[in-house]
């Protein structure tokens, strides 16, 4: 890809679909003309759009208005060919410090190409979030939900409450079994805590319900939990069911035992148009596993954003 020429780095990349075609669209700059095919602009040898409009007639590159390769001129400006390889890096997790030694550019540069990924990356997810339907292909289908915290950040004497400096970054994850594509993750906004609090706590009942709402009422579908007291929420066309985590004390033949704890186990639920019982497996392993295979790609020092200064 680095000793690609400019004219077939950019061949490459169109035929990866990572950059789409110019030619034959409006020209960007006065809406007017049209850009003309790719031709090797004279003095530079640089493949170029140009605008055919007769008092435009600007050249235009490859990449222009790219939501992830700067175009540039100048000194500082890199090649297509240099921001191609750093993309295809950086898409293998490749860290930071070994990108700049492989290719020989400054951590400005990398850092930037990070913003635009994750920028990228929102909007997409943000785009495909609006076609999820849970329960779209089956009735009753499995449908599990869990939050989950990222991050924590102490806020010291920034702190609205001095006894609660402690903000968390904490994530709901909703998830239909079988299509990893229906994850839905929402920001929650729980409670600043202790200094010493293990953990920001179970979602709350006043965020849970608005999102239990959006997504899962009158869908028919079977909701998974763990025994959080939030899920309990009423929702039509929802059935919950939920598991105990973390050991139990109950009381067998008159004596005190622990109780491990259930993961995972069968429970029947009736369906309530059929009357006809449903056997399903309870658990929120699906979501689980997405909470591992996200928290393995996060970059840990990314601390919570800090609410009262941005
Ligand atoms: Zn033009």
């Amino acid at each position: 890809m680095l000793t690609a020429t400019p004219l077939n780095v950019v061949k490459m990349l169109r035929a990866d679909r990572i950059l789409p075609k110019w030619e034959g669209k409006v020209c960007p700059r006065y809406e007017k003309g049209t850009l003309s095919g790719l031709k090797l602009e004279a003095g530079t040898g640089m493949p170029k759009h140009r605008c055919s409009h007769w008092k435009c007639r600007v050249y235009i590159n490859p990449q222009h208005l790219h939501p992830l390769f700067v175009d540039g001129r100048g000194a500082a400006a890199q090649p297509l060919q240099t921001q191609a390889a750093l993309l295809m890096l950086k898409l293998n997790n490749i860290s930071n410090p070994a990108v700049h030694r492989l290719l020989h550019v400054n951590h400005k540069m990398v850092e930037d190409l990070d913003k635009r990924l994750c920028h990228a990356r929102k909007t997409w997810v943000e785009a495909k979030e609006k076609d999820i339907v849970f329960g779209k292909d089956q009735k009753w289908a499995d449908v599990e939900a869990d939050e989950t915290t990222f991050d924590r950040m102490e806020l010291g004497n920034k702190a609205p409450d001095p006894k609660n400096p402690v903000v968390w970054e904490q994530w709901c994850g909703i998830v239909q079994r079988g299509h990893p594509e229906t994850l839905v993750l929402s920001r929650l906004s729980p409670r600043e805590s202790a200094k010493r609090a293990p953990g920001p706590g179970a979602i709350r009942k006043v965020e849970w319900t608005p999102l239990a709402k959006k997504w899962l009422q009158d869908k028919k579908v079977i909701l998974h939990t763990d025994s959080a007291k939030s899920y309990k929420t009423r929702v039509p066309g929802v059935l919950h069911d939920k598991v105990v985590h973390g050991k139990k004390r109950v009381k067998v033949k008159g004596q005190w035992k622990w109780k491990a704890p259930t993961y995972v186990k069968l429970a029947k639920h009736k369906n309530p148009i059929t009357k006809k019982m449903i056997t399903v497996k309870s658990g929120t392993q699906v979501v689980d596993r997405a909470w591992k295979f996200l928290k393995d790609r996060l970059t840990i020092n990314q601390n919570a954003k800090d609410p009262f200064l941005s």
